[in-house]
């Protein structure tokens, strides 16, 4: 495993805790999931929500992502500031305040962006004069999640009726995200809540045609489902979570049995601070280091045989070892795979980014508070 050669030299100086990228490992992400989706015929907007981050999303359209995903409007100010290309804002918005930024972005960067209420519909085309170009407006439907989202056919077409009325803003097509199937580890009730939001998509795309909208997007997906996704009706996969995987992404499996393809490439390194208690020690990585709403980190590099982590405060972790595996000594580095990953990255202000002998800093620049 890269990163932990690299614990005793290139990020000897680096303080604990600190979040550490695997490159070699993200790279193949990446690249793993890009030929997946080119095998399928189906598009990439990756999201950006798991990274916030310039660098990763400029390896992300590299590898021929045809634009990418947002979940705040401060993610679309940081990657339009960066150049790049076909953002999509994938959670309703609804302050005029935050629809003013759109439409300034949207004169330089044309922009597509998700609502699920005509009174949000109001509101944007509020924010676009005339004589500027119009905003793209995907509908947001609940496809099973219970969390934003038109929640029938026949609201989510005169949705796009309204959409379609206002000369400031272009009908593009759809988005379901089916967060609620995204982390169910059996594969045949995964595949169902897939299919349940597929199958409301195919019905709201085709209601739409009879009424001369037919959707040029159909966006949704995810990590845990993107082998169901990527047979359609979408035209292109929102997927976040693949480029790191976490202890949540760990426990999914095939009908085989088989994981997720992708590799852990996100650690957060943790010191040895307390030694003085039998089969334990406790390291600097707690909860204001590492997210709280799933399993804790499985995957623990630099210590010998199975540890288990678990909470203990906010600064504090503790690794349980069976008897008589060998401990890690005081002052010792560990490196753990991450739990929950896109809330973890945001508890953090850099990626200590390691290749070999290399080690970049990358900001993690669109976290809350900085934009
Ligand atoms: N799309 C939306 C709207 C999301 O909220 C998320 C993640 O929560 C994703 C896509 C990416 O999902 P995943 O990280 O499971 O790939
Ligand atoms: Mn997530």
């Amino acid at each position: 495993m890269l990163a932990v050669l690299q614990i005793d030299t290139i990020l000897r100086e680096v303080d604990t805790p600190a979040l550490v990228v695997d490159l070699g490992a993200l790279g193949r992400n990446i690249e793993k999931m890009a030929a997946i989706a080119r095998r399928s015929g189906v598009s990439l907007r990756p999201h950006a929500k798991t990274h916030k981050s310039v660098e990763i999303a400029r390896l992300q359209i590299g590898a021929g992502a045809l634009g990418i995903a947002c979940a705040t409007v401060g993610e679309v100010e940081m990657l339009t500031a960066a150049g790049i290309p076909n953002l999509l804002l994938t959670a309703p918005v609804v302050d005029p305040a935050k629809f003013a930024r759109l439409a300034a972005l949207n004169r330089t960067s044309p922009l597509t962006i998700a609502l699920d209420h005509v009174e949000q519909v109001r509101a944007a085309a509020e924010a676009i004069a005339l004589d500027q170009p119009p905003l793209s407006i995907v509908v947001d439907t609940d496809v099973g999640q219970a969390r934003t989202g038109v929640t029938s056919v026949a609201e989510g077409v005169a949705l796009a009726r309204a959409i379609a009325s206002h000369p400031q803003l272009r009908f593009a097509g759809i988005q379901g995200f089916a967060g609620n199937a995204q982390h169910i580890p059996e594969p045949l009730a995964r595949s169902a809540a897939a299919e349940k939001a597929a199958a409301m998509l195919r019905d709201f795309a085709a209601a739409l045609a009879e009424v001369n909208l037919r959707p040029t997007i159909v966006t949704g997906g995810g990590t845990g489902t993107h082998v169901q996704d990527s047979v359609g009706p979408y035209t292109e996969l929102q997927v976040g979570s693949y480029i790191f995987m976490d202890a949540d992404y760990a426990r999914i499996v095939d009908e085989t049995g088989a994981g997720l393809p992708f590799e852990p490439s996100l650690f957060v390194m943790a010191t040895v601070v307390s030694v003085n208690r039998a089969n334990e020690v406790t390291v600097d990585a707690g909860t204001k280091a590492l997210a709280t709403n799933g399993p804790p980190p499985c995957k623990i590099l630099g210590v010998a045989g199975r540890a288990a982590y678990r909470f203990a405060g906010d600064e504090h972790g503790i690794l349980t070892f069976p008897d008589g595996v060998r401990q890690p000594a005081l002052g010792q580095r560990v490196l753990l795979g991450a739990s929950h990953c896109d809330p973890t990255i945001n508890l953090h202000a850099f990626y200590h980014v390691v290749e070999e002998a290399e080690m970049q800093i990358w900001p993690i620049a669109a976290r809350y508070g900085w934009r």
